[in-house]
């Protein structure tokens, strides 16, 4: 079988699975393309949803990857609002919600993730939302007009995000963590302090280390959030963002390898040469950590595009990359490169009364993480530093006064050992 004759199927038709199309096609791949998703839309951005899409509303076209002609005219064969039921891998097909048997001779798994469901009384009551599709992000707006009362299950980048764009719109937003500070999961306790003050500082209310017992409704939609030391927290609706766990059953029935996530290669081939899984739905390696991660972000999502698309043309796979991430609040703009793995000291460049700031993760004289808030320069030398291991001065990194350029230079010259 020639590359030309090959049959390329790809299973969710988001941000992984369409970026995997355009590559394969971007690389000159000539064989016949399927992109089949469970959603009605082709694949689209997801983070506006909690962001300037749902503080603006539906402004046309500014949701998807690629127009749909996009598709036709390079001959990918797009089905949507189909669900792929069940892989046999022996024989290499994929049955589809609509009866039809597609064979293979390469699967992408690109079926992402689902947001983690609240298992408390009142969760089916009208007004208890998620959010992670565009007709979620639709029925969210419509809940968070001027003089209602948003209760946010989850400080995450999800709560937060929306508690900003919440008060944009002039509703009252309550948000209710279950850890002591929001972002615990993916931010220091220098940033989640300063997050937690500016958002305070902007009428969004705290409930940290709060634990919900249950919803009560009133006529059959969400009146209060019912905590488990006896409070009720008033609301008109609730948003739950505690989280997503990947769409890996489909793999897991099939008999590959999975783990809260489907096992890759640096390749994003799982152990059956044949099949791919990119995306939220995949755990994979990262070299400078040596450790596996299951990355929830557009970044990780266009990297695994390529490394998946490189493998089925047999070009070089791309080189090693510095994970990262961003998050936009009001006028914050939060970028993350790296992860905080291994720290061992951490170092505060700039003064975050002045929002603009950024946090140096460190394993001896080495940046394993940076969290860059409003300063792009810091992001770009942090993120530059970890890929390329230097040694940096401490010294000159905490010292703000110092330029970035000269600690960019400094480092070189310990790592050439001058
Ligand atoms: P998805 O985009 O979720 O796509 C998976 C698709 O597969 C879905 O359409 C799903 O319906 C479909 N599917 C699932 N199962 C099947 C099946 N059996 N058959 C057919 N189709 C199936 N990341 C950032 O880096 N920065 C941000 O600011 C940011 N903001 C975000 C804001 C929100 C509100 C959300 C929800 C996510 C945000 N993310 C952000 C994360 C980012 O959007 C995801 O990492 C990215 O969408 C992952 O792409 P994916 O293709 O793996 O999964
Ligand atoms: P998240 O970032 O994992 O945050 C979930 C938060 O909810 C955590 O702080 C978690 O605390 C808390 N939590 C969990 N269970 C809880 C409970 N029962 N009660 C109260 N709090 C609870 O997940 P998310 O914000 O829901 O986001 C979902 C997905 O969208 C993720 O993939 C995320 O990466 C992605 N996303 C990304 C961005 C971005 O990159 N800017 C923006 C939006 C969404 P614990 O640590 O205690 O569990």
């Amino acid at each position: 079988m020639s590359r030309s004759d090959a049959h390329v199927l790809i299973l969710g038709a988001g941000h992984a699975g369409g970026a995997a199309a355009a590559l394969l096609r971007q690389y000159g791949f000539e064989g016949a393309i399927t992109l089949v998703g469970e959603e009605p839309i082709a694949p689209y951005h997801r983070p506006p949803l909690s962001k300037a899409w749902l503080r603006n509303g539906p402004s046309a076209g500014s949701l998807p990857l690629k127009p749909v002609e996009f598709y036709v005219r390079h001959g990918i064969d797009i089905r949507l609002g189909v669900r792929a039921e069940k892989l046999r891998r022996r024989i290499k097909t994929v049955h589809l919600s609509t009866g039809e048997l597609l064979t293979y001779d390469f699967l992408i798994i690109a079926t992402g993730a689902r947001p983690i469901k609240l298992p408390v009384p009142g969760s089916d009551l009208a007004g208890v939302l998620a959010l992670r599709t565009a007709v979620d992000a639709e029925r969210l707006r419509a809940v968070i007009q001027s003089g209602q009362r948003l209760a946010i299950i989850g400080g995450g980048y999800i709560g937060l995000e929306v508690a900003a764009s919440a008060r944009a719109l002039g509703a009252d937003v309550v948000v209710i963590e279950r850890e002591a500070r929001p972002l615990a999961r993916v931010a220091s306790p220098d940033l989640s302090a300063f997050f937690l003050d500016y958002h305070r500082e902007r009428g969004v209310s705290f409930e940290l280390g709060a634990t919900v017992s249950g919803f009560d409704g009133r006529d059959g939609r969400v009146s209060g959030v019912k905590l488990d030391d006896g409070r009720t927290i008033a609301c008109t609706a609730v948003l739950i963002g505690i989280g997503a766990t990947p769409n890996d059953e489909i793999a897991q029935d099939a008999g590959l390898d999975t783990a809260r996530g489907i096992i890759v290669d640096l390749e994003a081939r799982t152990a059956d040469p044949a099949i791919f899984a990119i995306g939220d739905v995949a755990l994979r390696p990262m070299p400078i950590y040596d450790r596996m991660f299951r990355m929830e972000s557009v970044p990780n999502t266009l990297e695994q595009a390529k490394q998946a698309a490189s493998a089925i043309v047999g070009r070089a796979p791309p080189p090693s990359e510095v994970p990262w991430q961003w998050s936009d609040q009001y006028d914050l703009k939060l970028q993350i490169a790296g992860y905080a793995v291994n720290v061992e000291r951490v170092l505060l460049r700039g003064e975050p009364a002045t929002a603009k700031f950024a946090v140096f993760h460190l394993r001896g004289d080495q940046v394993q993480c940076v969290e860059a808030l409003n300063s792009p320069q810091d992001f770009i030398l942090g993120k530059q530093l970890i890929a390329n291991r230097r040694s940096v001065d401490l010294g000159k990194l905490g010292d703000p006064a110092i330029a970035l350029k000269e600690i960019a230079e400094t480092a070189v010259k310990i790592a050439a050992g001058d």
